[in-house]
């Protein structure tokens, strides 16, 4: 009976905090994601209302100011930002793995000076694991962290970060003993404050526009001891991989979003679109296209929802999120093109929204480990729960 009431609660802050959700995108992002997409251009008044729903502290826990929401319920949130803009999902995505990093592996004494912070939105930013040469391949990375008196000297350059140029503040894979073997022995997290001995640019992108990607370069930047996440060197890669599993069920669940969006915006158009006397629905090959999609959107879904179950009963869910970020984020490609397809000459148009889910679906097959990397993980994963 206690069970059944716990559930009643939270399935009653759920249903709030999606309400919440979903009243802010129709207010404050569906009438503007079009035009801010168009000019690349940070959505300054929309962090802002983010901020005050609490979506910086989403999975932060509530002792650190955070609302302490399961993956399951998170995942639902990032569904439906990605259905309306993806790229306000990523402001706050890759923003609350640097802060999970901080507070799965930070001492109590990092949590309680940082995570307030990252919850409240006075401080955000996101990780820089990617170089210009290493990126799948994590080991290989040359960024260096060299002990300078009472913190280290960091000296590197990260690609393709999200939030980079508006953020504050990155946790940074660095090398702290780049002679170590095995090789990630010498790996080591640290937070890295924006300031004197870095500089960041803008790159350019086809798609997720909006949100900032840039190239940041460590030129002997000073980082205090106090910033090592947990305090130990060599520990960097492990406490990173221990957090992308919530990253994975993330880019998964940005797939359906996109997924679900393509397909009930093909649903509407089909009803409209007449040809040769009657709505395009009406047309069997049109009705396969509408069926498919709908098949991949729920199985994607499903596929999420499961692995965000397995996450929140503290299960090693590494196969569960890599299926789940591998079919959602195809399902989104897959969509997407039959999206445009389905729309004819208007899917290709800057004026529907369709074309935009064309550009930004491919990222979700690369980012948070390419979908070739999925395949691997998966693989493994199989070979090691099935005894030969
Ligand atoms: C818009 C955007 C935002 C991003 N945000 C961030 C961020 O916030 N932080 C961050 O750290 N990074 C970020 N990235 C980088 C992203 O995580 C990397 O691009 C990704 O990990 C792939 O690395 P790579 O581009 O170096 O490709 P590579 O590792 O060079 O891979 C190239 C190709 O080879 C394949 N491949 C590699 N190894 C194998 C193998 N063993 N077997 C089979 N195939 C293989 C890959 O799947 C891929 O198809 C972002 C990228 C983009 C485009």
């Amino acid at each position: 009976m206690a069970v059944a009431e716990d559930q009643a609660a939270l399935d009653e802050q759920e249903a709030l905090i999606l309400d919440a959700v979903d009243r802010f995108l129709e207010r404050d992002v569906r009438p503007v994601a079009h035009d801010l997409e168009a000019r690349d251009e940070w959505p300054a008044k929309i962090v802002e209302k983010m901020k005050d729903l609490g979506l910086f502290g989403a999975t932060i826990g509530e002792e650190y100011g955070g609302l302490g929401l399961s993956a399951a319920t998170y995942s639902k949130i990032v569904e439906r930002v990605s259905a309306v803009w993806m790229s306000v999902s990523g402001i706050f995505n890759s923003h609350l793995i640097m802060a999970q990093a901080v507070e799965r592996a930070g001492t109590e004494e990092q949590k309680r000076k940082w995570l307030p912070k990252f919850a409240s939105g006075e401080l955000r930013g996101g990780i820089a694991l990617t170089e210009p040469d290493a990126g799948t391949d994590l080991q290989g990375i040359r960024t260096t962290a060299r002990k300078d008196g009472n913190g280290y000297r960091v000296n590197g350059t990260k690609t393709w970060i999200s939030n980079s140029v508006q953020g504050h503040l990155l946790a940074v894979l660095v090398k702290t003993d780049p002679q170590a073997e095995p090789r990630h022995r010498g790996m080591s997290l640290m937070l890295i404050e924006k300031g004197e001995g870095v500089s960041v640019s803008k790159l350019e992108k086809l798609g997720y526009k909006g949100i900032d990607s840039g190239e940041l370069v460590y030129d002997d930047c000073f980082v205090p001891a106090d910033n090592l996440i947990g305090g130990e060197e060599g520990r960097g890669l492990q406490q990173i991989l221990g957090g992308l599993e919530l990253g994975r069920i993330n880019v998964a669940a940005r797939g359906v979003g996109i997924a679900r969006a393509c397909l009930e915006e093909s649903v509407r158009y089909a009803q409209q679109r007449k040809t040769f006397g009657k709505p395009i629905a009406d047309h069997q090959a049109i009705q396969f296209k509408l069926a498919d999609m709908a098949t991949q959107a729920e199985a994607a879904r499903l596929l999420v929802e499961q692995a965000a179950k397995a996450y929140d009963r503290g299960e090693r869910c590494d196969l569960e999120a890599g299926m789940a970020k591998l079919f959602a984020t195809e399902a989104a490609v897959h969509n997407s093109l039959e999206a445009m397809r389905l729309h004819g000459a208007y899917g290709y148009s800057k004026e529907f929204n369709i074309e935009r889910y064309y550009r930004d679906a491919p990222l979700l097959a690369i980012g948070e480990g390419t979908n070739e990397l999925q395949r691997i993980i998966i693989a493994k994963q199989l070979v090691a729960r099935s005894p030969a």
